[in-house]
């Protein structure tokens, strides 16, 4: 059987990867999505499990440790990672996989996964990614703060994706990546 391919998306945050990513989960059938492991705390619409696995920084390094990740990376000060097996065994199984990880991630997935697809989000503007961090009311103004300053640096990435998606309508933009999908799927 031939094997899946994980499909990379990429953006500042507030930019909409996570709805992005739920539509596309929803709406394109045959999709496994990599739930990440974090030692960010959990807001209070995110389950253990579901959106993340919430770990201790102490458990999140013995796993890192034990060598459980593909990938780690420290984004706005917190631990992130990808679990190596559980998507491993989903490409091995034929399916495709997405992720929902930074820009440093999403370089180390292509390297080790050659044949990944990469897309990167971004916003119609700067001014429209702060609204949307403060409309979303998730975060506490010093995290905003940092998320926003982070977000010049990860748009600079943006050059090493092979597709970037403006969010502005969020129905077109889901088009413009459902399409992307649908053609990479039919080619391999
Ligand atoms: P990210 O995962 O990139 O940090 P989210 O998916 O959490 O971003 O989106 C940030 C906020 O912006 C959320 O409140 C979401 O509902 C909103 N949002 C996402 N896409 C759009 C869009 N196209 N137009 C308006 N608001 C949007
Ligand atoms: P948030 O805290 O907003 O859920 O995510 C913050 C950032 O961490 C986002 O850019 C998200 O894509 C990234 N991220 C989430 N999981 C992982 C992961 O497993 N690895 C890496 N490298 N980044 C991740």
């Amino acid at each position: 059987m031939k094997p899946g391919i994980p499909i990379v998306i990429s953006a500042p945050s507030g930019a909409g990867k996570t709805t992005i990513v739920n539509l596309i989960l929803k709406r394109i059938k045959g999709l496994k999505y990599s739930i990440s492991t974090t030692t960010r705390p959990p807001s209070k619409n995110e389950k253990n499990g579901r959106d993340y696995y919430f770990l201790s920084k102490k458990e999140f390094l013995n796993k890192r440790k034990a060598r459980k990740f593909i990938e780690t990376a420290i984004v706005h000060g917190y631990y992130y990672g990808t679990l190596k097996e559980k998507l491993d065994n989903n490409l091995k199984k034929g399916k495709d996989v997405v992720l929902n990880i930074d820009v440093k991630g999403a370089l180390n997935v292509k390297k080790i996964y050659p044949e990944s697809l990469l897309i990167f989000v971004i916003p119609p503007s700067m001014k429209v990614l702060e609204d949307r961090l403060r409309k979303r009311h998730r975060d506490s103004e010093q995290e905003i703060k940092k998320r926003l300053k982070n977000a010049k640096m990860e748009m600079e990435y943006r050059k090493y994706y092979d597709y970037i998606v403006v969010n502005d309508s969020l129905e077109k933009a889901f088009n413009e990546i459902k399409n992307i999908i649908k053609e990479r799927m039919k080619n391999d």
